[in-house]
């Protein structure tokens, strides 16, 4: 099967309720864990490269990869997105390199890092918006902006801080008008990377409300969370208990995202506990037997350690099973999609 554009898994997903984990990837071995998951499970797949990891592979080490993946797993459908992209080059060039859609992350400067003004976000947006759906490609907005850094993208807000940048249910409602994109990542006051709470996420730092009244007013437009790594104690003991020095710390929990799916979240971004999965299954090696020098003896471990934890957001998300139900629609159909749209 060829890679299908992410409009087209996010509409079977919005008609099925469920939510599809989107997992970052850098090199082979996440792919792998990534697909054998999804083998396992029977889940459709999202998988997603932010700008360091296009740089860190080269372009064309990624691209091959995920032909591999598709050759070596037909029966799954698959979307291959670009996360924050900074400018509308960084999309194009991502549409250029086969991907089947991108996120113009236009909540940031172009340096991606100070929050930028609405106009500008709109502006930067539709002008991707109008290219990507020429050739069929999908893409995610975002409106607000999240704390924390992903990939040294973001504006660093605190805590504190995070809470006057949430997603505006009016704003959002004029953006969506706007710019026509397929999906939306919305603020609602979760940061990127390990450290997102100091404790258990209450309803007063994690606006789960803010998803029910976004998707209340726009309805079809698919929600993406991000930021929505869960980062399990188990992990962050185990990464400890070899050596590791992480801080206490809280993800969102997997019971949040689940209300989340309920209310119009359709893509659900997931990387730092697969870094930790990896991390741990490979200091634990390192620990258990310091004679080790082969690669492989670390890094097949890391890939099993990151494949259960893949396994179990397709199962918790709902995705699971949902495989060879995915109309496979592709980029070149969704061209007469959005032309007819447009009328
Ligand atoms: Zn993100």
């Amino acid at each position: 099967m060829p890679l299908i554009p992410l409009r087209v898994l996010l509409d079977h997903a919005a008609e099925n309720g469920y939510g599809v984990a989107a997992f970052n990837v850098n090199n082979m071995e996440q792919i792998q864990a990534i697909m054998a998951a999804a083998r396992k499970t029977d889940s459709p797949v999202i998988v997603q490269a932010s700008r360091g990891a296009r740089k860190y592979t080269n372009d064309a080490y990624l691209r091959h990869l995920m032909l591999a993946a598709v050759e070596l797993n037909p029966k799954l459908p698959m979307v291959m997105h670009q996360d924050h992209g900074n400018s509308p080059e960084t999309c194009f060039s991502a549409i250029e390199q086969n991907f089947t859609s991108v996120m113009m992350d236009g909540s940031l400067d172009e340096a991606g890092k100070t929050p930028s003004t609405y106009e500008y976000n709109a502006q930067v947006t539709r002008q991707v918006v109008d290219r990507a759906h020429a050739v069929g490609v999908s893409v995610e907005g975002e409106l607000g902006a999240l704390g924390g850094l992903e990939d040294g993208h973001g504006a660093g807000l605190t805590q504190e801080e995070v809470k006057l940048h949430l997603t505006d249910p009016d704003q959002a409602e004029k953006f969506v008008a706007q710019t026509g994109v397929d999906a939306l990542a919305v603020a609602i006051g979760t940061s990127h990377g390990a450290y997102k709470f100091s404790h258990k996420p209450t309803g007063d730092i994690l606006k789960m409300d803010l998803i029910e009244e976004i998707h209340r007013r726009l309805p079809d437009t698919h929600l993406v969370m991000h930021g929505s790594s869960s980062v399990p104690q188990e992990l962050q003991d185990t990464i400890n208990k070899y050596g590791g020095k992480i801080k206490q710390t809280y993800g969102v929990p997997i019971e949040q995202i689940q209300r989340g799916i309920r209310h119009g979240v359709r893509k659900v971004n997931v990387d730092t506990d697969n870094r930790l999965a990896m991390t741990a299954a490979i200091r634990q090696v390192f620990s258990e037997s310091p004679e080790e020098f082969d690669p492989r003896k670390y890094l097949g471990p890391a890939r099993e350690r990151m494949q259960a934890e893949c396994e179990r957001r397709m199962t918790a998300f709902g995705q699971a099973g949902h495989a060879g139900k995915v109309p496979t629609r592709s980029c070149k159909e969704m061209v007469t999609f959005y032309k007819n749209r447009k009328k």
